[in-house]
């Protein structure tokens, strides 16, 4: 084997390495709602070490899911626990109270709904 054969083979595997750590970071990066284009940054340049490092940091909140829990939620007057929209009774402290008025859309179709009722005279 002449040191060419050689060089070949090292920057082939260097490349591989590379790309490899590019792909596996951004792609384990993105599941975690972080940055793909970093951590692929970071896996071309580190490899194995920025894989290891971004599989083993937690995944960042899913926001989607916050607001809609924000969304389906409210908090008790009494005891500022997150109790459903709907709810009388708050079930942390047992506070009663009067329900929120359903969300907008909600309203919407329960007044389409109604046109529709009323046009086939029901
Ligand atoms: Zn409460």
């Amino acid at each position: 084997m002449d040191e060419s054969e050689l060089s070949t083979i090292f920057w082939t595997t260097w490349w591989l390495w590379t790309i490899g750590g590019a792909i596996i970071a951004g792609i384990i990066a993105a599941r975690k709602r972080r940055s793909p284009i970093g951590w692929a940054v970071l896996g071309a340049l580190f490899s194995l070490i920025a894989i290891i490092i971004v599989a083993i940091l937690p995944a960042l909140p899913d926001e989607e899911a916050e607001r809609r829990e924000r969304m389906e939620t409210r908090q008790c007057p009494e005891c500022a626990e997150r109790i459903q929209r709907e709810a009388r009774r708050c079930k942390h402290c047992g506070a009663t109270f009067d329900p929120m008025p359903p969300r907008k859309n909600a309203g919407r179709t329960e007044r389409a709904a109604d046109r529709v009722s009323r046009r086939f005279g029901s």
